[in-house]
């Protein structure tokens, strides 16, 4: 049918993304309109889109305050004014005294009485029927008419095969509708149908095309899930060595949370396929150590383990103190980056490919071409979600790769971290290819931030607050205004910042960490922070991730309302590391917009990053909220996650059941919801 179509319209509909006839069922109406009777004009209920049917009393094109053609009708009940803004010759023709029209739309009252602004309306006779059954209003595109939409939607039912993908026993046990029945109604709902129930998407055959839509989102994530497990990868049972001996040199001992996520990762370790595993966990939880026991299991067994940070800043953090506690043990270990020199670079990758590396951190350089494993067991990256999806996917392909020689041609266990806690239900969906691990519970002895909430024009007392707690013995933080649209004003902010606050605290030894830093320099800020001899360390967000200085209590932001929930939960997790008592000030500059001013609000209320991160949610959308992720996945059209999560573990379940029993409906299902792509999942 698609090629009996006109070219123009089919490229309105590509852009609607309907490229088949399958595409235009899943068209799905955005909602009904009600014309199967008619309205009083009186009676019509300001707001309410009704119907209504009039002889025209007037009618002319008038030029204030713009060209209008203005049409007055009458029934029995009152007169209303009908307004078209745009309208073509043949419309000012028929729109003639005496004629009678039903119009549709919202009735509004005016200064001059009621009238209805854009209402479809076209000509009626005497006996004229009303529409029997409600009338589908698609999402559409300029230039395609609703007209135009039903009537190829009605042609795709008639063609289209319309077979259940759901085995019928399933369909029983979770008293589904039948899909056949669900895609008629939803174009072509019966009279008697409730108006209310499609509109909240409750109405049964809703609800089973969300659930296909949820089942078909599972099925993808889960048959990826499948695929790289059915690899092999090498088991790495706990020796007890390595990771008994790292134990028992700790200056602390795991939490109960720490030590059940443990145990999961030293598990999945033991196994003969790769891991695939999320650890969640809040700043400042405490993951670190849970990845170096982890990279221990894996050294134990004669294998290396890498671990992967954002950003040089947190790659090197890790390094010092991975070091600190591995080399004591004799384990070796490389460090590699981007601005590494030639010599050492070359001399990097030469212990990591002779296997003399036992574990290798670094930046995404650790995961370029070049880097070749000789024995990679365990991957681990921090901070996952602030790579990208392309970076995420090379990772989990490295240790595979087939033309290197001496590369194992087993897939490594991979460890994800993420300190960017996300809501159980986009977890459910968007990681359904992955296992999480939760940390819910924070290391003993802190002490809860306080968090404050400043004027700018007060700030010549967050000043003082920063040369009291300096004068005190302990740090501060002075977090950089975000420029987020130029690198290079960025960096001038940051310069005049430090400038600003060097001349302000004269007694303060200060530093400067930015982005656009050499990394020896940035390595030098950090240190010389690390051990005390700079009391005030002015950042910008290079510090958001990862950066462990315990004597820092206070944190300043300066115009916090222009950063994100999570990165100021992220950066306020920089302090509050210790015991001392510590404080976070944001400090913003008003007027603040409505959604800064919910920002600061919720940041203001909630220290836990679940909480936080379900505001965060519920403010930007699952596409936002999870950034580059989505490249990868898709998306849900007809589900939301709040409203319909009570299907969600139904779709999880059925997904897994469908691939152990019923595979050909499984890829049915998939190939009707996913078509073409379905090829990003195979990445
Ligand atoms: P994050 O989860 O944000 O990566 P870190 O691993 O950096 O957190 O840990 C934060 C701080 O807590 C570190 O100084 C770490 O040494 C300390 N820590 C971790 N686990 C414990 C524990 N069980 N008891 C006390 N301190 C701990
Ligand atoms: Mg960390």
């Amino acid at each position: 049918m698609f090629q009996k179509i006109g070219k123009a319209t089919r490229d309105k509909l590509a852009r609607l993304g309907i490229r088949s006839p399958f595409d235009l069922l899943l068209h799905l109406p955005l909602r009904y309109q009600d014309e199967t009777h008619l309205y009083p004009i009186a009676d019509a209920a300001p707001g309410q889109t009704v119907l209504v049917e009039g002889i025209i009393t007037h009618a002319s094109v008038t030029y204030k305050p713009r060209k209008m053609l203005a049409v007055k009708i009458r029934d029995a009940s009152g007169t209303l004014q009908l307004r078209f803004l745009h309208f073509y010759p043949s419309q000012v023709a028929t729109f003639t005294p005496g004629v009678t029209v039903r119009a549709a739309g919202e009735v509004r009252h005016g200064f001059f009485g009621a009238e209805m602004v854009h209402p479809q309306c076209h000509v009626v006779k005497k006996d004229t029927p009303l529409a029997e059954a409600l009338t589908p209003v698609y999402p559409t595109t300029q230039g395609l008419s609703q007209a135009t939409l039903r009537k190829l939607a009605g042609e795709a039912l008639r063609q289209c095969d319309l077979k259940d993908t759901l085995p019928q026993a399933i369909r029983a046990a979770l008293r589904l509708a039948d899909f056949e029945d669900s895609i008629r109604l939803l174009h072509q709902p019966p009279p008697d149908v409730s108006p209310a129930a499609l509109d909240e998407r409750n109405h049964p055959a809703w609800q089973r095309l969300i659930f296909d839509e949820l089942l078909a989102q599972q099925l993808s994530m889960r048959l990826h899930y499948r695929r790289r497990h059915a690899r092999g990868a090498p088991p790495l049972p706990s020796g007890k060595t390595l990771t008994a001996a790292l134990q028992a040199r700790l200056p602390f001992a795991l939490t109960g949370a720490q030590q059940r996520v443990a145990h999961e990762i030293s598990a999945d370790l033991a196994r003969p396929h790769p891991m695939q595993r999320l650890l969640q966990g809040d700043v400042g939880s405490g993951k670190t150590i849970v990845a170096a026991l982890a990279a221990c299991q894996a050294i134990e067994n004669g294998f290396q383990a890498a671990l992967m940070a954002p950003t040089e800043i947190l790659a090197e953090q890790h390094f010092l103190k991975l070091s600190a506690w591995l080399a004591p043990l004799g384990i070796n270990v490389a460090w590699l980056t981007g601005s590494l020199g030639k010599k050492d670079r070359t001399a990097a990758l030469e212990h990591i490919a002779s296997g003399a590396a036992q574990l290798a951190i670094g930046t995404h350089a650790l995961f370029q071409e070049q880097a070749i494993f000789s024995r990679l067991g365990l991957a681990i990256i921090d901070e996952q979600h602030r790579f990208g999806v392309h970076q995420r996917l090379a990772l989990r392909e490295k240790g595979k790769a087939a033309d290197a020689p001496h590369a194992s041609p087993l897939t490594p266990h991979l460890l994800m971290m993420s300190a960017t806690p996300i809501p159980r239900t986009l977890s459910m969906s968007y990681y359904a290819d992955l296992d999480i691990s939760v940390i819910d519970e924070p290391p003993p002895g802190r002490t809860p931030i306080v968090t404050r909430l400043v004027d700018n024009a007060r700030r010549e007392e967050v000043f003082s607050r920063v040369r009291d707690a300096c004068m005190q013995g302990r740090q501060a933080y002075w977090v950089c205004p975000l420029i987020e649209e130029s690198e290079t004003l960025q960096l001038k902010t940051a310069l005049e910042t430090c400038e600003t606050l060097s001349q302000t605290f004269p007694e303060l030894a200060i530093g400067l960490v930015h982005g656009r830093q050499p990394a020896a320099d940035k390595a030098a800020a950090m240190a010389a922070f690390k051990s005390g001899d700079i009391q005030l360390l002015v950042a910008t967000t290079v510090i958001e991730v990862g950066v462990d200085v315990p004597n820092a209590s206070l944190m300043v932001i300066d115009h916090a309302e222009r950063f994100g929930l999570s990165q100021l939960h992220q950066l306020r997790g920089r302090v509050g590391r210790g015991a001392p008592q510590s404080t976070c000030i944001l400090m913003y500059q008003p007027p603040l917009s409505e959604t800064a001013r919910a920002r600061l609000k919720i940041i203001y209320e909630n220290a836990d990053g679940f909480e936080i991160a379900r505001h965060d949610l519920r403010l930007r959308g699952p596409g936002e909220f999870l950034g580059a992720r989505q490249s990868g996945v898709p998306m849900l059209r007809f589900a939301d996650l709040e409203r319909d999560q009570a299907l969600l573990d139904p779709a999880r379940a059925i997904a897994e059941q469908m691939l152990a029993e019923f595979p050909e409906h499984a890829e049915l299902h998939l190939t009707r919801w996913l078509g073409l792509q379905q090829e990003f999942l195979k990445a």
